[in-house]
């Protein structure tokens, strides 16, 4: 898989160019993406989740076209949002099975087994029965997890996951996150240099909607 991204641009009505001529090639693997607040980091997340469009530029996913064939990509993507929004009442297993359908898993033997699995990776198996409303903010990001890997994504957007979180949260969150695919994209949306440090073999800075450099972590670290 490569995730070709070119020129794409994002004006919003209030007059802030969020977005300038972005253009990134992201290859298999953990890609970090790093940037201070309001640099455009949801924004670029949001579109190639295809929750918003851009004004210009092309977004592909090996031969998908991402802009004008959503719904493929739709099912092959996994969208972690910055706050994991969830219904206080419903019960982990419950929810993640009801997402599970959303998905396309209909065979309900076969998403029992999912379900499972996924609890089980995300460490939340025990708590299957409790209600998300009683999750710390770890266990929300970790069900986030969960979610954004049914049917086994092959482009995973994660954008600025451990904020909020304590540090063993966090430790604990970002080896989950390490555990993901070897044969899918994974960006990883952050302000905090350690993310990228500890997980990301290649990365972006981006500022005022625009990508500043390119490089391999510590090299690109060290010249900030
Ligand atoms: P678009 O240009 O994509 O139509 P809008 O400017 O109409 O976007 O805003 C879309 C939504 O985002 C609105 O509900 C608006 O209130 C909200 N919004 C506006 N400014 C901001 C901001 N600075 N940060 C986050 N959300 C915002
Ligand atoms: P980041 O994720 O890096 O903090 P964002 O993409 O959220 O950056 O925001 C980039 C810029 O666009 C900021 O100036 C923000 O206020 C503005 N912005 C974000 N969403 C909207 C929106 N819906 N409407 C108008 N402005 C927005």
């Amino acid at each position: 898989m490569i995730l070709k991204i070119t020129n794409i641009s994002k004006l919003y009505s209030n007059g802030v160019q969020a977005l300038r001529n972005v253009t990134l090639t992201i290859p298999n693997g953990m890609y970090g993406l790093l940037g201070p607040n309001g640099a455009g980091k949801s924004t670029l997340m949001r579109i190639l989740a295809t929750l918003q469009e851009p004004d210009t530029g092309s977004i592909y996913l090996d031969e998908i076209d991402v802009l004008n064939q959503k719904a493929a990509v739709r099912q092959t993507l996994g969208y972690l949002p910055q706050e994991f929004g969830v219904y206080p009442k419903a019960k982990a297993e419950d929810l993640l099975d009801y997402f599970a359908v959303l998905k396309g898993i209909t065979n309900r033997a076969a998403r029992k087994e999912v379900v499972a699995a996924l609890l089980k990776q995300t460490n939340l198996w025990d708590k299957r029965r409790q209600q998300l409303g009683s999750f710390s903010g770890g266990m929300k990001q970790r069900f986030g997890v969960a979610v954004a890997l049914l049917g086994n994504p092959k482009l995973m957007i994660v954008d600025e996951p451990t904020a909020g979180l304590d540090p063993a949260e966090r430790v604990r969150f970002l080896n989950l996150l390490s555990e993901l695919g070897e044969n899918s994209v994974v960006i990883l949306s952050t302000h905090i240099v350690e993310d990228v440090r500890e997980l990301c073999t290649r990365m972006a800075i981006i500022n005022k909607g625009q990508i500043l450099q390119e490089a391999e972590p510590l090299k690109a670290v060290a010249g900030l």
